[in-house]
């Protein structure tokens, strides 16, 4: 008898989930789009709106990870971002930094430092995860922010400048990447937990943004920024085994996969869910406006050149959506992503976002211009989505490698 097992139907909990999300995205986020955009602001009431219902707290997300069919999450992220991405961005920042301390950090980290960056209900918090630097973005190795420890103190001195971090210095919680051992390039990082209030961490200039305007891009600046030894995330024996393997490693010249490279690729198909969310719902509006638009006496959707159009954009989305889910259900099931599925994930949708967007202006013609529309907001925001968490050029980079042992550059 064939094997009826495999299945792309949501579960009923799951179901569940998607429209509940989709609920709060269609009623709240949508209609205060365009407003979060122009005021270039974190949208503090929604975010709060979000907590109330359960929508913005370490419970909801920590079950849609533990998920073991691996969509909670995607399912989740296109439904916010079909809302907006950047109220969205807003909502979902923090969980980047969580997913640094789940990744790296001990049971007791993770209880103290997770719940900490959500606050509750009526003092609503947001956190931030701050990697990227003015001369490190793809190329996380030339890093140049140091943590230095001081022994007497059992103290960790952390200097130097970061850019870009998503809610970098209005952040509670900031989590930081640092060089440790400048001879181990990626792998002599580490995370920190820079509590709130530490004195010496500031916020830097704030990014004046093309899109996900809603969402706050900053730098942080690190003087001398001292925090004690437990916020080393893993702790210290645990990273001095780790050095001394890489050291060895290194002396035998052998390359070694860096773990927080193997915890973005992990992460990408999350993005990529998000890419979904504003592609499917650009090809929505330009559907609807496609049946409505009357020229010629008729609607345009009548026309091949509009209708293959949008036949393009729906084969597109639900492509990224699949590879999406696949690359989802393999992180999920503990398969390797032996041909960098993630990245395979997070480039498609990334691209699709940018393609469908713009098709979707195309079809709304001069209103498709206008901010009246919601469409010439979406297209800025999928700009991003062949940007960050690794750009288009990485992804094919991590894809071409995976193919064969030539050492691609
Ligand atoms: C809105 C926004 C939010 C962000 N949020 C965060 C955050 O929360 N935390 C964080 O740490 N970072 C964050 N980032 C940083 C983001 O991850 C980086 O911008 C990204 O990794 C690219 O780095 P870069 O901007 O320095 O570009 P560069 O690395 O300088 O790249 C410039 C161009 O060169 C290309 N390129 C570089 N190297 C190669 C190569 N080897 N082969 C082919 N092409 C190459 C790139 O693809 C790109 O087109 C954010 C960025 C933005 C814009």
């Amino acid at each position: 008898m064939a094997d009826t097992q495999f299945t792309l139907d949501l579960n009923d909990d799951q179901k569940e989930v998607r429209d509940w999300v989709h609920g709060f995205a269609a009623d709240v986020i949508r209609p205060a789009a365009a407003e979060w955009d122009e005021r270039e602001e974190t949208p503090w009431p929604i975010i709060q709106e979000a907590a109330k219902i359960g929508l913005y707290s370490l419970d909801f997300y920590a079950q849609q990870f533990f998920d073991p069919t691996g969509l909670g999450i995607p399912v989740t992220m296109e439904e916010l971002f079909w809302g907006d991405a950047g109220i969205a961005l807003s909502i979902v920042g923090t969980g980047l930094a969580a997913v640094g301390v789940l990744a790296n950090g001990t049971e007791e980290q993770i209880g103290t430092w997770v719940p900490q960056m959500y606050g509750d209900v009526n003092d609503v918090k947001v956190a931030a995860f701050c990697s990227s630097e003015p001369d490190a973005g793809s190329d996380v190795a030339a890093m140049r922010t140091r943590a230095v420890h001081d022994e007497a103190k059992d103290e960790w001195v952390l200097s130097g400048t970061k850019t870009w971090a998503t809610n970098g210095g209005i952040a509670d919680v900031h989590v930081v990447v640092a060089v440790v051992d400048p001879e181990l390039g990626s792998k002599g990082h580490a995370s920190f937990i820079v509590p709130p209030g530490t004195p010496g961490l500031s916020q830097g200039q704030k990014f004046k943004k093309h899109g996900i305007r809603a969402s706050h891009t900053a730098e942080v600046v690190l003087d001398d920024v001292r925090v004690p030894g437990h916020c080393l995330l893993g702790g210290k024996e645990k990273l001095d085994e780790r050095l001394a393997r890489a050291r060895e490693r290194a002396k035998g010249g052998e390359r070694v996969k860096n773990a927080a490279m193997a915890t973005f690729e992990a992460s990408r198909p999350a993005v990529g869910a998000q890419a979904v969310g504003i592609a499917r719902a650009a090809y929505e509006v330009a559907l609807d406006y496609a049946q409505t638009r009357v020229q010629f006496g008729r609607p345009i959707i009548d026309n091949q050149g509009v209708a293959f159009q949008l036949a393009d954009m729906r084969t597109r989305v639900d492509a990224a959506r699949l590879l999406v889910w696949r690359a989802s259900w393999m992180a999920a099931a503990g398969r390797k992503f032996e041909s960098a599925e993630g990245s395979m994930s997070k480039l498609y949708a990334g691209e699709t976002a940018k393609a469908v967007t713009a098709q979707a202006m195309q079809i709304l013609g001069g209103n498709g211009y206008t901010r009246e529309y919601p469409v010439e907001r979406m297209h800025r925001d999928a700009a991003i989505y062949s940007v960050f968490e690794g750009t288009s050029e990485i992804q094919r980079l991590v894809i071409a490698r995976s193919l064969s042992d030539v050492p691609i550059r």
